[in-house]
């Protein structure tokens, strides 16, 4: 497709209309077989839908135009996608992962690792010198970053991290879950494979579970990544595929709201005398401030987490008395969300006061007079 703004690739959602109705979105086909002709399937041809379905040409074909990749394939969720990576890496290799990052991943890699002879290594990933200190040459194959990551929203430097797994013959791995293509592409900045949970950002409404990988180069690990997919049954359904598209055509103006209002809400709890710490990558007191600027573009992101004054139980109670903010997991949809972090993390390193904010679309001043009479 034409090489488009993001925000217009979005809006059209890479389709062209060839249905004979003129319809200007594509219909769903509910189909798991295709009709197969006596001569063999057509390179393009569909043949059962585990192996893929013409409902997914088009999200795919967005959000690898979105990324800037080569391929893009679609998986029923983020772990499903994040999984099939790891999954395609030989016996016995050794990863490097954040200490920061989405907590489900570090709890499946733990018993994965543990039965399956993967030797992993968490790191203080903002520390270069960490990372550095624990790639093996020639046995680490694979860095994965969680960029800006769950729940501190610290900044890991992907250039900088794709130079350190390159030069010890490993691939870079970008969850780009919460910065999303729109503030980030962490291909551009040498990373390998970009996994994504297509339930937050890119979906965008709650309402579809589903993952992403987009490689750089279609290479033997792509191929095994891609097997993993038809062959574990963890593509995308046809429904949720369409929801998926549905949602991305207005991700651009979504994840430039929740930015805006993630900034100000932030800037603002900086001065609650109830907020203890605010940790939001727009702030200059982050650590992570300066990076940010650097490889991101348009905007920090659209969580934010703050430490309560009075412990857990003082956290716990802000969540029981917001209207708008909803207490519950996951992050990216229009509605706002709050969760306090500890509670549902297993093996958490996360602070017992620690509120997780997902900022949706609703006015900023809404949110902040909520939040303001939760926290008393
Ligand atoms: N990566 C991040 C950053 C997440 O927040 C999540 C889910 O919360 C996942 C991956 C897993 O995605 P899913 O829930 O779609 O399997």
């Amino acid at each position: 497709m034409p090489h488009y703004l993001p925000d217009t690739t979005l809006a059209q959602g890479a389709f062209e209309s060839h249905d004979p109705t003129g319809a200007v979105v594509p219909p769903i086909h509910l189909a798991t077989t295709f009709l197969r002709p006596p001569e063999g399937y057509s390179q393009t041809g569909w043949s059962y839908s585990r192996y893929g379905y013409p409902g997914l040409e088009q999200p795919e074909a967005t959000l690898k135009a979105l990324e800037s990749a080569a391929e893009c394939r679609l998986f029923s969720s983020g772990m499903s996608a994040m999984t099939a990576v790891i999954m395609a890496l030989k016996h016995g290799s050794h990863c490097v992962f954040p200490i920061d990052m989405y907590h489900g991943m570090r709890t499946w890699l733990r018993q994965y690792a543990a039965r399956q002879g993967m030797e992993i290594t968490h790191v203080d990933m903002t520390d270069l010198d960490q990372v550095r200190a624990a790639v093996i040459p020639r046995k680490t194959a694979v860095l994965w970053a969680e960029t800006p990551s769950n729940p501190h929203w610290y900044i890991y430097d992907i250039a900088a991290l794709a130079d350190i797994a390159h030069s010890a013959g490993a691939r870079l791995v970008v969850d780009n879950t919460v910065a999303t293509p729109v503030l980030a592409q962490p291909l551009s900045l040498g990373a390998n494979i970009v996994v994504h949970s297509a339930t937050k950002y890119l979906n965008g409404h709650s309402d579809v579970l589903a993952g992403a990988a987009v490689t750089a180069k279609v290479d033997d690990f792509w191929e095994q990544v891609c097997f993993n997919r038809d062959y574990h049954g963890g593509v995308l359904g046809q429904f949720q595929a369409a929801l998926l598209m549905r949602g991305m055509r207005t991700l651009h103006l979504r994840v430039g709201r929740s930015c805006q209002s993630a900034a100000t809400l932030a800037a603002e709890c900086l001065r609650h005398p109830k907020v203890e710490k605010v940790y939001y990558p727009g702030l200059p007191s982050h650590p992570g401030h300066d990076l940010a600027k650097q490889q991101m573009r348009g905007g920090f992101g659209g969580m934010v987490s703050i430490l309560v004054t009075g412990g857990s139980a003082a956290a716990d109670r802000v969540t029981t008395r917001t209207r708008i903010w909803k207490p519950a997991t996951s992050l990216g949809g229009v509605e706002s969300l709050i969760e306090r972090r500890e509670a549902i993390e297993t093996n958490s390193h996360v602070e017992p006061n620690l509120l997780r904010l997902s900022v949706g679309i609703e006015a900023v001043s809404d949110l902040i007079d909520d939040l303001w009479t939760a926290l008393g």
